[in-house]
């Protein structure tokens, strides 16, 4: 016979689950009453409360009693158990149950397999699927529990929620507030097939957390109950190790009471402090121990006086060293092995602990267990505080995580990135990285008014190099000078490979003139370095240095550093130019006069694609026709004048022959104008006025001097502007002509 249960005439009270779904609880009329097996009313009569208590115990005693049994019979249902009951605990804890509820929804999870005491062995551990009549034997274990537990003395409570574990969600019946046994019943059926799912089992391999999850969600609303899914989904979920950390703190906290009640002054008379707790008394050495050493973090009690209380199975585990080996030991971070994530052992202020028990600082750490052979075991480490009854502080519990895959996969992370964002040969930023680095630094230094300059280098003569000494000697060189312009730098400057044997430097905080004593710096040395691999002779390299200015684009302060670059190598090499405003404003007043026509001519030619073109018409009418060609070629106008014009310029949109396969890039025109009375038929009588235009086409963006396909498009697209403009490209006799007259003009001035 099931005796009646205390809970049957009671008040209820409600709660609300995160689900929108209102619960409604019974609520036993005495609250001693707050444990799932029955008290046997008609034994206690009017026993005193010790007499009550030791009845419990006795009951529960009985039951530790199965589920030992339980373990002996077959562990791996056992550790199934606790883990549902402490995802029950955990989903119990978040919805704010009360103690007696939260209990017996653990108490249910606990023993919901018991009855596999009675299932024959090889079925239980059986490696394949079970055949119908191995089946038929298996599904027995719900009824053989409910015996067990009935014959234990078991509460209506908890037989009706353990009977009800089985039951489909579609066929019972729907009820819009459901007693806590129900509630149990439900939780554990979706925790039960949750756990199954997850773990390997004997025939099959663990699905993933997600894959479980949307397997639980589909069958929700049949197999399941509808809004435990989505409450328990949340759970996991959150991953909350917050709540996890709780949940083991509850059941360790717990331990405390019954194993460690020595250390403290907790009193084991009080009645109070007993009715809470007595499931977990009787339970002491099957539930929490075991429950200890089936969760997967390593757990670690102490004390206030620093002693070492449990170490469960995980600990000794992640630190290679046993509980035996350290139990009621003084704690200190060697006796767990604790290092910072390089190796370095923790010293004694840097312990976790000491901190929680002394400032009560807690919280989670990223630290290092040291084996004792020697494996370095990545852990978080979580540290929270323990409290008496009264709200003492009374320990700690330290749980380690052991982390090490999540260490490997971050350690690949970083070095994937680094080999994405690296230079194999040199190890310094590769040109991408430049890149990306590039449009962040202009604009930083732009908003916050700070000088930022940047240095372009090339080795000289690096061909011969090759040529001399072998590509094997000139790798080895780049790599020296690769690492000249590191150690040269600041920690704050960022050196990139820009191709070949060009480097860019980034010098952040720094003016032309801070830059440029750099590129000195860098030159003086490398040319006073003898290097082995070239017989002990010494490269050289040129540098070309620009500062930033407030109206600049990547493209243009790399450009005028290029530009330093190019005049450079023009002078001899083994130079450093630095192109800044004054040189600048100067080279822009050159143009603009005919002397500055002259100085075109005869200053150092670049190697970009260029030209000098002659029409016969004034520079009025070849600005209107230049305006057609920005119109039919789609061109933005970035600036213009009278006497220059910048195109941007999209060979991808223009109307211009393109080859197959080609990769089509952006390009700036950048197109000088001036006027000059000439004979083009050498008929001094037949002058006319004409325009000059000096034209420079340069990849935007993606600058690449080298790329052949990038020259051939800045020559159609020159071609197609000399067809626009009906111009003329200066013959060398055309060219001495201008070059005569320009100076005869500038003689006379
Ligand atoms: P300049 O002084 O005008 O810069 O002359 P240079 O010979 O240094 O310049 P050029 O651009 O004519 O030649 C560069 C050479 O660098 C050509 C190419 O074979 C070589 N090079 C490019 N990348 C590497 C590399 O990774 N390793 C080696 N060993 N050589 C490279
Ligand atoms: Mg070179
Ligand atoms: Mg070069």
């Amino acid at each position: 016979m099931i005796p009646e249960t205390s809970y049957s005439s009671t008040r209820v009270e409600s709660f609300q689950l995160n689900g929108g779904l209102t619960v409604t609880v019974p609520m036993p009329a005495d609250p001693k009453h707050g444990v799932p097996f029955h008290s046997n009313n008609e034994a206690m009569g009017e026993q005193n409360e010790d007499e009550w208590h030791s009845l419990v115990h006795a009951r529960f005693g009985v039951v530790s009693g199965i589920y030992v049994a339980l373990r002996a019979k077959h562990p791996p249902a056992a550790a199934h158990s606790l883990r549902v009951a402490f995802w029950t605990s955990a989903w119990a804890m978040q919805h704010g149950l009360r103690e007696d509820q939260q209990q017996l929804l653990e108490v249910v999870a606990l023993l919901h397999e018991v009855g596999k005491i009675g299932v024959p062995d090889r079925v239980l551990q059986k490696p394949e699927r079970l055949n119908e009549t191995e089946q038929s034997l298996m599904d027995m274990h719900t009824q053989v529990g409910i015996e067990i537990l009935r014959s234990s003395g078991a509460s209506k409570e908890l037989l009706v929620a353990i009977t009800g574990i089985g039951t489909n969600y579609e066929s019972a019946n729907d009820r819009a507030s459901l007693d806590i046994a129900a509630i149990a019943s439900r939780l554990v059926n979706i925790v039960d097939a949750y756990d199954s799912m997850t773990s390997k089992q004997l025939y099959r391999e663990s699905l993933s957390r997600e894959a479980a999850l949307a397997e639980l969600l589909r069958m929700a609303g049949t197999q399941f109950d509808q809004k435990l899914v989505w409450s328990f989904a949340e759970i996991v979920i959150a991953h909350d190790r917050a709540l996890q950390a709780r949940v083991a703190e509850r059941w360790i906290s717990e331990l405390e009471k019954q194993d460690v009640g020595r250390f403290f002054d907790f009193d084991d008379h009080h009645p109070s402090s007993r009715v809470g707790s007595s499931i977990i008394h009787s339970l002491n050495d099957t539930f929490y121990r075991h429950m200890m050493d089936h969760i997967d973090n390593g757990v670690i009690f102490i004390d206030s006086e620093y002693r070492v209380l449990d170490w469960n199975r995980s600990a000794a585990r992640i630190t290679g060293r046993s509980a035996e080996s350290v139990q009621h030991q003084a704690w200190t971070p060697e006796i767990a092995g604790l290092c910072d994530t390089e190796g370095v052992p923790l010293s004694e202020v840097h312990c976790p602990f000491r901190s929680l028990m002394t400032n009560g600082t807690a919280g989670k750490q990223r630290l290092a267990v040291r084996t004792p052979t020697s494996t370095l075991v990545q852990v978080s480490i979580d540290v929270v505080p323990v409290a008496n009854e009264h709200g003492i502080r009374r320990g700690g519990a330290i749980i380690l995580e052991d982390v090490s895959e999540t260490a490997e996969l971050e350690r690949k992370i970083v070095h994937l990135r680094e080999r994405a964002c690296q230079d194999q040969l040199t190890k310094v930023a590769n040109r991408g990285e430049l890149n990306r680095q590039l449009p962040e630094f202009v604009s930083y230094h732009q908003r916050s008014r700070q000088p930022g300059s940047v240095i372009i280098c090339d080795i000289d003569f690096f061909k011969k190099i090759n040529d001399k000494f072998s590509h094997q000697a000139g790798d080895e060189a780049l790599i020296i000078f690769a690492k000249l312009l590191k150690d040269s730098c600041r920690e704050t400057d960022f050196v990139a490979r820009y191709g070949g044997e060009e480097f860019v430097i980034l010098c952040s905080q720094c003016d032309l003139a801070e830059a440029k004593s750099l590129g000195e710096t860098i030159r003086k040395k490398l040319k006073q370095t003898p290097l082995a691999i070239l017989r002990n002779q010494c490269m050289t390299a040129s540098f070309g240095v620009a500062t930033i200015n407030p109206e600049d684009t990547e493209e243009s302060v790399l450009g005028r550093a290029d530009r330093g670059l190019l005049i450079a190598k023009e002078n001899g090499r083994d130079r450093v130019v630095s192109l800044g405003d004054k040189e600048r404003k100067a080279l822009n007043k050159t143009l603009r006069t005919p002397k500055g026509w002259f100085h075109w001519f005869s200053s150092a030619q670049e190697q970009t694609t260029r030209c000098e073109l002659l029409t016969n018409v004034p520079r009025a009418v070849t600005l209107e026709k230049l305006k057609g060609f920005v119109r039919d070629f789609k061109a933005a106008v970035h600036e213009v004048s009278q006497e220059s014009v910048i195109l941007d310029l999209n060979f991808k949109t223009a109307p211009i022959p393109k080859l197959k396969d080609e990769r089509m890039g952006k390009y700036r025109m950048t197109i000088k104008l001036a006027e000059m009375e000439m004979a083009p038929s050498g008929n001094k009588e037949h002058t006319k006025v004409c325009t000059l235009l000096n034209v420079e086409i340069a990849p935007l963006g993606n600058r690449d001097r080298r790329s052949d396909s990038q020259r051939s498009q800045s020559q159609r697209i020159k071609t197609e502007l000399q067809g626009f403009l009906v111009a003329n490209e200066m013959d060398e006799e055309i060219r001495s002509k201008v070059l005569r007259k320009i100076k005869n003009e500038a003689e006379a001035r």
